[in-house]
């Protein structure tokens, strides 16, 4: 069996690239599932990105024009017009992309797990027999605990999350996400309440797993209102190379991961099309210089990330009093951006009297943040 690309994974990383490059060249995809989705993930992405990128609309279970973010002492509400975020069905996205892909000539061996490379070409396995597939590209968008990954000797350097997520009845505003920070109940992590409709939300957080009991006490959810309970990983940091000859990492597998809210599937996506141009061009040493966005705001959410490891719940309660007031909630409305933090917070921090502000309950911020 010869291809011109074979991607190991059909997650949203995998099946996304595939949908790009079928049609132009002879693609397979082997995944190890025998069926698409399942994985914990609670599926918020930006609306304005789920858009550029062409992310299927059949996916789409609620939007949001805002958030409540909710500390131990501060509620505030950030209102748009129009939708900032989705939140998106894992299953219905990952077959959407998949059909697109088969539609346009992708081939899809499922339940076939790759085991590693030899002699050029991936060793796979289904069911009893194991076959040898050659291919021009290998992508590796096998998720977090890689196998390409490791064939290629990628090292990683990241902190392990452990995630939680519980779909809940209760009553929700089916408009708005909230975002709670508070130390005490998870000191690891935020916890989210994404509400699917009125009556159903999924709600969770990455850390202790007691921290999310905590939390469905103090949001007043019965523990006995649970629909589904899931629980996965991510790592935050970096995966190096993404690129060895002919063989690239793509999404979680590369760690291309949000450190400041362990959403994955945007930087994932968007890193899909710089390689699906790359491997067109049929030279991919590139790609992870080409995917300088990503690669940007993955090393200033990790500041952020550190940042919010060494703060007290005092200051966390001192930040969301100034993002809380009219004028920054103002700079938000205008200038956030739900897949680029950058953008976000420099638009704050170019408010003079926001600056000051921040600088007074800590220099270690701003030396952090710039
Ligand atoms: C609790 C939780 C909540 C999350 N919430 C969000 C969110 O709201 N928004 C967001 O954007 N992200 C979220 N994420 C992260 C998101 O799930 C990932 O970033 C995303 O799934 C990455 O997609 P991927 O295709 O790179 O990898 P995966 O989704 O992990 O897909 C990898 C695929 O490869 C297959 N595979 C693995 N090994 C092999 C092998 N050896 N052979 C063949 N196939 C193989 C797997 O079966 C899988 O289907 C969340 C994660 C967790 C844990």
């Amino acid at each position: 069996m010869k291809y011109d690309v074979l991607i190991i994974g059909g997650g949203p990383a995998g099946n996304y690239l595939a949908g790009l490059l079928a049609g132009k060249m002879d693609v397979a995809v082997i995944e190890r599932k025998g069926s698409f989705g399942g994985k914990a993930c609670t599926g918020i992405i930006g609306a304005e990105m789920y858009e550029a990128l062409g992310l299927p609309e059949k996916a789409v279970l609620n939007a949001f024009n805002g958030a409540f973010f909710i500390s131990k002492k501060t509620v505030f509400e950030i209102k748009r017009r129009t939708p900032q975020a989705y939140l998106v069905d894992r299953k219905t996205l990952e077959r959407e992309l998949a059909k697109k892909a088969m539609r346009k000539g992708a081939e899809y061996y499922l339940a076939t797990n790759f085991l590693g490379f030899r002699d050029g070409k991936a060793i796979v396995q289904h069911l009893d027999s194991k076959f040898a597939i050659r291919a021009d590209f290998y992508v590796g968008a096998d998720g977090i605990n890689s196998t390409v990954a490791r064939e290629i000797n990628a090292k990683t350097e990241g902190e392990v999350l452990r995630g939680w997520e519980l779909e809940v009845l209760g009553n929700f505003r089916r408009d708005k996400v909230e975002v709670w920070v508070n130390k005490e109940i998870n000191p690891e992590f935020f916890l989210w309440v994404a509400p699917i409709n009125e009556e159903e939300a999924r709600v969770g957080t990455f850390g202790p797993i007691d921290s999310l009991a905590k939390f469905l006490k103090l949001r007043r959810l019965e523990g006995g209102k649970i629909l589904e309970f899931k629980t996965g990983a991510v790592i935050l940091g970096w995966r190096k190379p993404w690129v060895k000859e002919n063989v690239a990492l793509l999404g979680d597998a590369a760690l291309q991961i949000k450190p400041t809210t362990a959403g994955g599937i945007v930087f994932g996506a968007y890193c899909a099309r710089v390689l699906a141009r790359e491997i067109l061009k049929g030279d991919i040493s590139k790609y992870e210089k080409e995917c300088s966005w990503v690669r940007n705001q993955i090393s200033f959410g990790l500041r952020v990330r550190k940042l919010f490891e060494k703060m007290s719940q005092e200051s966390i309660e001192e930040v969301f009093e100034i993002l809380g007031s009219e004028e920054a909630r103002e700079i938000i409305e205008k200038s956030a951006s739900f897949d680029d933090h950058v953008q976000t917070i420099k638009a704050i921090l170019k408010s003079p009297k926001l600056l000051a502000k921040l600088i007074r309950i800590s220099p270690m911020i701003l030396r952090m943040l710039l």
